[in-house]
């Protein structure tokens, strides 16, 4: 079976919003295993939402349109919808008395336009909406299905999850089940050498990487009669790729570097500083959008210049003098001194030159040192990065956030 999706408004057309329901309606669509062929808008204009609905329910089995379903006189979806088809519309009685309740609730006089909403196609699946006035409805006719529901993405969310899916559930055999790694630490090209005969020989599941900014991720997808079933195909593949990828692999579905690393510095009980100079507080910011840190997350400072990288932090002048600030003695330096200051299990430390200027043929743009202090011993990484000054900042955090991971889970 496969689907057109048709978002109507003008809105739309002009840029003024994002056509954020197309993009849902494809990914829930491609997980039942129907594909999308086709993704159209048009705008609140009776002739070419005419023409446009008219062309893909010649290509496509399914046309699902949302948008256009509100009371206005531009609202044209269903009067358009049920003219071609040749259905006429009804009063849909229980849609009104929902309708009413729905303004009488927030005290609010029903204007007579919105009784237009609960007219729907004669002989259609009506659609609750538990969140708005305007009903969605499903139509069959010569085997097609026609899907209406309204624009915001607030009500036609839901009324996709709650009437829509079940319905196309029981019309497909197969659904499309999907499970994404996430792997910190590897580049794609790398993680495809290791994988390169699962990738190449799966077709239930498949495996295929894609590479995001600073991680790769990795979606193992199966197509089954059903969940349980596409988990029995997963596992044994997934679990292949984690033996050969090992510690690499951080975490699954979507779980973020800093959630994981967050949770084993809480689990473990292990308390833990910050000193940034190039990310500006970026790591601070990331540890701490976890709830319940605190009992972890002790301090952070951000020691940008020289001056305050000696004060607060207690570095040596001839360490800055010697090696400059952007220099693996100094990121050391930094790391023991926040540690030692707060008096935490771990401190971590942050220089690096995140340009556009200052780099220079030793010490280039990118070039970034993170230190780590324990109480028994400290270390550091280099990073040579690529990119604009936002890049080398996001992707030296991501770093900082795996060090601590790896240092936990190495169980020392
Ligand atoms: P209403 O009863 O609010 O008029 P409607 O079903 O007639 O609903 P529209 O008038 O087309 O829908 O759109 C209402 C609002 O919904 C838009 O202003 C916009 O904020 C949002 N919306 C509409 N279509 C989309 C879309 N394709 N993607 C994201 N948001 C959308
Ligand atoms: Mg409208």
């Amino acid at each position: 079976m496969n689907a057109e999706i048709i978002a109507v408004g003008t809105e739309l057309l002009l840029g003024q919003i994002l056509n954020t329901n197309a993009q849902f309606l494809s990914v829930e669509l491609s997980n039942l295993g129907i594909n999308v062929y086709f993704q159209t808008v048009v705008g609140d204009n009776q002739q070419r939402l005419k023409e446009t609905f008219h062309t893909a329910l010649k290509r496509a089995d399914i046309v699902i349109l949302t948008g256009g379903l509100g009371p206005t006189k531009d609202d044209l979806t269903k009067e358009i919808v049920a003219e071609t088809l040749g259905l006429s519309l009804e009063l849909h009685k229980e849609s009104l008395d929902r309708i009413k309740t729905f303004f009488a609730a927030m005290h609010r006089e029903m204007a007579s336009n919105n009784e237009k909403q609960a007219y729907l196609p004669k002989g259609s699946i009506v659609l609750i909406n538990n969140n708005g006035t305007a009903p969605g409805c499903i139509i069959e006719k010569d085997d097609k299905i026609v899907v209406m529901l309204p624009g915001p993405p607030k009500e036609m969310k839901p009324m996709f999850r709650e009437s829509v899916y079940p319905y196309l559930r029981k019309k497909t055999s197969n659904i499309i089940y999907s499970r994404v790694l996430r792997i910190f630490g590897i580049g794609e090209s790398s993680l495809e050498q290791k994988l390169i005969d699962i990738i190449d020989n799966q077709n239930n599941p498949t495996v295929a990487p894609y590479a995001q900014e600073g991680e790769v991720t990795l979606r193992i997808t199966a197509k089954c009669e059903n969940e349980e079933a596409a988990e029995k195909l997963i596992v044994p593949v997934e679990n292949e790729i984690r033996n050969r990828l090992g510690i690499t692999v951080y975490g699954v579905g979507e779980e973020s570097l800093e959630e994981v690393t967050a949770k084993l510095l809480m689990e473990k009980e292990i308390t833990l500083a910050t000193a940034e100079s190039c990310t500006g507080g970026l790591l601070a910011e990331k540890i701490t959008r976890i709830p319940g840190i605190s009992k972890s997350f002790i301090t952070g400072v951000v020691t940008y210049s020289n001056a305050s990288k000696i004060q607060l932090l207690g570095v040596s002048i001839d360490t800055l003098n010697q090696y400059g600030a952007v220099s693996a003695q100094t990121a050391l330096e930094m790391a023991k001194g926040i540690r030692e200051r707060s008096n935490t299990d771990i401190g971590i430390s942050v220089t690096g030159i995140a340009g556009p200027g200052g780099g220079s043929e030793e010490k280039p743009v990118g070039l970034v040192y993170i230190g780590m202090a324990t109480r028994q011993k400290c270390w550091y990484s280099e990073l040579r990065l690529i990119g604009n000054r936002e890049k080398i900042r996001n992707i030296t955090t991501l770093n900082a956030l795996d060090m601590i991971r790896r240092y936990l889970l190495s169980g020392q």
